[in-house]
């Protein structure tokens, strides 16, 4: 027995539960084990019933008096039971139990049954209610020592399989291991005590300082796991052979002394750091993390024309249509005068166009030139000439595959690829998440940016908005209406945007508003886009496909609807629409009547700060990092019990275990790190460290 055996082959599991893990993806005894409680009751002893409502949620075990259903209005089922503490005499508290609609419950309470609740008590009237609370008969025979009488855990379960099956099957299959079946993978150094007992007692704790250390070895091991494949992806980028794709920069500065601006200093820096990587022997694999509005496009556009200068070509991959044609807009105008030529490739369009139309003297070009596309781009079967660097633009809708993708294709060693996000990621992330990326930073805005006011208001104050509005377009500004996106179906998104667009051109009347959401097509959204960035029209009311990159600067204003519904990192993406040319920007938050006052604090952190680390942290705080862990595709599996916010400090310490051991032993040969290969490979065992 070892953690790699399937369930399949653990006989003292009845099938129908077999059946249940494997809905949950439980499929080894390994996977068993680390399927981790979600939360401990203390049930070493049970506290007395509390006499008035608390914020805590309370733990307590008493017994079952009167089960009670009725009918309620709108034709609910209510089913009340009393709890009684044990012993109790005609004074000590009671509690009432409600459920709504609950059949399994009625099937399994009774009258004299024990049992111990979890939940938040309420007053109703006299009444002290639980309501809806977790629950779990006890045994008085089976189950001291396992269910109750101890820290007693509570772990995920299903359909089919309560917390309580779940306890027993990890029970017995801890019991079922030996320790040499569990080899302690954490170097001397870190692990305080063997990993198998770590298991035991992050299940079973025999005290929270015991629970405390178990959570502390496994969480370090998974994190080093994480740590490993990062490093050793990152050292192994460093030595691959990749070819030099740096001209001298002759074209690059020429471009520069084109702008009616200096670039900022942090620009200036980029520019160098990516310089280097490109002439230097090896692929670069960099991350350009810029806020929004920092100028990340002319940093690109400034590396792509060192690949042209030196004979590849270029190509840059944004995330949706209207972006890579808006770069494609601004490449053309900034790059003809120096007689470089631009492409435009996106699916649809050369679906549409048949043979793909070249622009701005492309098609007479021969060698190097600048690709502009979305992910299509990816798919072209060597249509991009010899590619020397790839850009990919707005990296939190690009998976780390795709970039894998890329590196194999173009020139015979591989391009250099540049990856750019204004995704404001904490230093605890880019560790985990960009790990594998060296990490240049504009942490600088453009001078001439101008502040964004913003104000969170309720829906009511809608006709106040729509005065200011009317001034703001009276002074020649354009605006910008956002409302929320409604996933489920983008047919109702468009049905509700075109309602909203109704409203909005009534109320801005005699301003021209035109719509632009997911469902208007291609073409006719970069119809609407041009048009909007000539000024021909002056409202554009959208979802959040304006998001990312859109860069017309006299629209300084901005109104987003529902703005509760949004994250605040989303938000402040969106926000940075505005603010981009020397007018003072607005920005004006209208939530729902009914969204409630949590909703509107978290809004004031935008009303604050414009930092996007600030509102990044503050957006994790509030949401953990489930979101931006899962859209910047780590690569790595979700961690089952490390947290990356709350465990950073353990973080670090990984991070710098990883790279001694790999310094100083990089194909892990050595006997003491041999376990850890396991790590790397992602074998059955890694499962356990949550890099599967
Ligand atoms: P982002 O980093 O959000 O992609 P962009 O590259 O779209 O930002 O740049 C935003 C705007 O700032 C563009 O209109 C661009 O021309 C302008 N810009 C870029 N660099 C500078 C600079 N150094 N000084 C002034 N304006 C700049
Ligand atoms: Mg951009």
């Amino acid at each position: 027995m070892n953690l790699d055996t399937p369930v399949t082959d653990l006989d003292w599991i009845p099938a129908a539960r077999r059946r249940a893990l494997e809905r949950i993806g439980i499929s080894t005894l390994g996977a068993l084990l680390t399927h981790y409680p979600r939360r401990y009751e203390d049930r070493t002893r049970f506290e007395r019933f509390p006499s008035s409502e608390g914020t805590a949620p309370v733990c307590l075990c008493g017994v079952v008096r009167k089960v009670q259903v009725r009918r309620v209005r709108g034709g609910q089922k209510m089913l009340d039971a009393v709890l009684e503490e044990e012993g109790a005499h005609a004074l000590s508290p009671r509690l009432l139990l409600r459920w709504f609609n609950a059949h399994w419950v009625e099937r399994m309470l009774a009258e004299g049954l024990r049992i111990v609740v979890y939940g938040r008590l309420k007053c109703s009237g006299t009444n002290l209610v639980l309501a809806h609370p977790e629950f779990e008969v006890l045994d008085e025979d089976a189950g001291p020592g396992v269910h109750h009488g101890r820290i007693t855990p509570v772990h995920p379960a299903t359909e089919g399989l309560t917390p309580k099956m779940v306890r027993s099957l990890v029970w017995d299959g801890l019991q079922s291991l030996t320790p040499e079946a569990v080899p302690t993978r954490l170097p001397d150094a870190l692990a305080e005590g063997p990993r198998c007992e770590a298991l035991r007692q992050i299940h079973f704790p025999e005290s929270w300082e015991a629970l405390a250390k178990a959570r502390r070895h496994l969480v370090l091991e998974e994190f080093l796991g994480l740590q490993l494949r990062v490093v050793s992806r990152r050292e192994n980028g460093r030595q691959e052979a990749g070819g030099r794709h740096c001209g001298p920069g002759e074209l690059m500065e020429r471009l520069h002394g084109s702008l009616p601006f200096a670039l900022t200093g942090a620009q200036l820096r980029a520019i160098g750091e990516i310089r280097a990587d490109m002439a230097a022997p090896h692929p670069m694999n960099r991350l350009l993390h810029g806020d929004v509005g920092s100028g990340k496009t002319l940093v690109a556009l400034s590396a792509m024309l060192l690949a042209v200068e030196a004979g590849f070509s270029a190509a840059l991959m944004a995330p949706t249509q209207i972006l890579a044609e808006q770069h494609y807009l601004q490449f053309r105008r900034l790059l003809e005068p120096l007689g470089v030529g631009v492409a435009l490739r996106t699916g649809t369009r050369r679906e549409e166009a048949g043979p793909l139309p070249l622009f701005g003297g492309a098609a007479a070009m021969e060698g190097p030139q600048i690709y502009v596309g979305t992910h299509a781009l990816l798919y072209e079967p060597a249509g991009l000439g010899r590619l020397g660097l790839a850009v990919i633009d707005e990296q939190h809708k690009f998976g780390v595959l795709q970039r894998a993708r890329l590196r194999e294709q173009g020139s015979e060693a591989g391009p250099d690829v540049l990856v750019m996000t204004a995704t404001p990621i904490p230093r605890t992330l880019t560790m985990t998440v960009y790990g594998d990326l060296e990490v240049s930073v504009l942490d600088e805005l453009p001078a001439n940016r101008g502040r964004v006011v913003t104000g969170v208001r309720p829906a009511a104050k809608l006709p106040e908005a729509v005065v200011f509005l009317r001034e703001q377009l009276g002074q020649g500004r354009q605006v910008y209406i956002v409302y929320p996106l409604v996933e489920e179906s983008e047919k109702l998104e468009a049905k509700a945007a075109v309602g909203e667009f109704e409203r909005w051109k009534k109320l801005l009347d005699p301003w021209k508003c035109e719509l632009l959401h997911g469902r208007v097509v291609p073409e006719e959204k970069e119809a609407v886009m041009a048009r909007f960035r000539a000024g021909q029209t002056q409202v554009l009311v959208a979802t959040t496909v304006i998001e990312v990159g859109i860069d017309v600067p006299n629209a300084t204003v901005m109104l987003v609807e529902n703005a509760e519904r949004f994250g605040l990192a989303q938000l402040h993406q969106l926000r940075g629409r505005i603010g981009r040319g020397s007018h003072k920007g607005y920005c004006v938050l209208l939530c729902s009547e009914k969204a409630d006052g949590p909703a509107l604090e978290k809004l004031q952190v935008l009303a604050q700060t414009q930092n996007g680390f600030e509102i990044a942290e503050a957006d994790l705080r509030l949401r953990g990092p489930g979101d931006l862990l899962g859209t910047a595709q780590s690569g790595a599996a979700p961690l089952k019990l490390g947290c990356i916010l709350g465990d950073a400090e353990l973080m670090g310490l990984a991070r710098r275990e990883a790279q001694r051991i790999l310094s100083s032993d990089p194909g892990l040969d050595r006997p003491e790190n041999r376990g850890l290969r396991g790590f790397l490979e992602g074998s059955g065992e890694a499962v356990l460290a949550g890099v599967s």
